[in-house]
């Protein structure tokens, strides 16, 4: 499909192909012909990272067959011209190689031919074309594929560092947005809980919460196993104060255990699960007048909204912005200030670099 050049959106949505007048990201089908117009950036792409909601889906749907799992995405990427789940409505991002730079943004734009990037905007509204998906690796979401993907002039990258390997550096990434919008939302002296701590974001959220609230402060993590890798570095690192170990989809439970810890509920929750059904209990646990930082994409406004409203709790929700300025800088300096942190990625993603 060639674009006139009048039609050319900084936003991308010469791109969609249905429906009329949407923006990449609502859209329900993408143009990701390989070529880029004078307003975009082709990149070859050799990796994708699929959000931990939209992965946990997969598995489910799939049975945990790898196979299963590379159709799944083959299929979804063929007929939307995107990685957008359409059971979880969410996507994830890539890592690969600039080989085309549009002709305005040549010179404009801090990249060349050849660098190697991770994308920070979701696959959701990426125009992604694969030619094959080579692998998927269960344990750590990660997919091989051959392809090709457009950067719009809006779009967010990064360069990958040099001192931290492509796997581990692209999983942080991913979820980068947690450990910026905590130090924004965190301050001395609060007491912060975080659901799913032991995961991706959640170890990086819990690192930054402590080094925020400091010694007058408490930090305390809700995992459901109390045997995991994250769980055992969350309290050898201190990291956390308390480890709360509970299925936050049963709300009365997680709030009685949370109460226990913290009597006042807590001023700050963050929510970093991968599974539906949590948004009560947050709410429980948070005191009033305290906010709830949903990253989670499994979140459903509908529940957090009418689930707040009955409970008769006065709190302040956040959609969980995977954006702040910063943002992949933040978190990559987390886990260059923080060795464990970084031994720990490195062992659950560092495989496959
Ligand atoms: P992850 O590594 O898979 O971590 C998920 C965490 O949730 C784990 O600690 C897991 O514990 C815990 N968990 C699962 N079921 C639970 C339950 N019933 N009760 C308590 N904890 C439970 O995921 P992630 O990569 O950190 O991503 C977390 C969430 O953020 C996902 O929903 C993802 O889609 C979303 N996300 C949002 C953005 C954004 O921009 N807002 C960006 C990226 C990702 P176990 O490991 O012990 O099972």
């Amino acid at each position: 499909m060639m674009v006139e050049k009048s039609r050319l959106c900084r936003y991308g949505s010469h791109r969609v192909i249905e429906p009329a007048g949407a923006l990449p990201q609502s859209a329900l089908r993408l143009d990701a012909t390989p070529v880029a117009y004078d307003n975009e950036i082709l990149c070859d792409v050799e990796m994708l990272n699929i959000d931990a909601a939209s992965f946990a889906q997969l598995r489910e749907a799939c049975a945990d067959d790898p196979p299963r799992v590379a159709e799944a995405i083959a299929r979804t990427v063929r007929e939307r011209g995107k990685q957008h789940n359409p059971v979880t409505g969410s996507g994830g991002m890539f890592v690969g190689t600039v080989r085309e730079i549009g002709a305005t943004l040549r010179g404009s734009v801090a990249l060349e031919i050849g660098d190697r990037i991770a994308s920070l905007v979701s696959l959701t509204l990426t125009p992604l074309h694969l030619d094959e998906v080579l692998d998927v690796d269960i344990a750590s979401a990660r997919v091989r594929v051959r392809g090709s993907a457009i950067l719009f002039e809006s779009a967010s990258w990064v360069k990958l560092p040099d001192d931290i390997a492509d796997s581990v550096a692209l999983a942080v990434l991913d979820v980068a947005g947690a450990p910026a919008q905590i130090r924004r939302l965190c301050h001395a002296g609060q007491n912060v809980l975080v659901i799913g701590a032991d995961g991706k974001s959640g170890l990086l959220a819990c690192a930054e919460a402590k080094a925020r609230v400091g010694a007058s402060g408490r930090v305390v993590g809700v995992v459901p196993n109390a045997e995991t890798s994250g769980a055992r570095l969350l309290l050898a690192q201190r990291y956390i104060d308390a480890l709360v170990v509970c299925d936050a989809r049963n709300a009365l439970a997680l709030s009685a255990r949370v109460h226990e810890q913290l009597p006042d509920g807590a001023d700050l929750v963050v929510n970093c699960v991968n599974v539906a059904g949590t948004e009560p209990g947050s709410i429980l646990c948070t005191k009033d007048g305290g906010q709830i930082y949903f990253f989670s994409m499994s979140t459903s406004f509908t529940a957090a909204a009418l689930g707040a409203e009955g409970l008769a709790k006065d709190v302040t929700m956040i959609v969980g912005n995977g954006f702040a300025p910063n943002h992949a800088q933040i978190a990559l300096d987390a886990l260059r200030n923080h060795p464990p942190l970084l031994e720990h990625y490195t062992n659950l993603y560092g495989r496959a670099s």
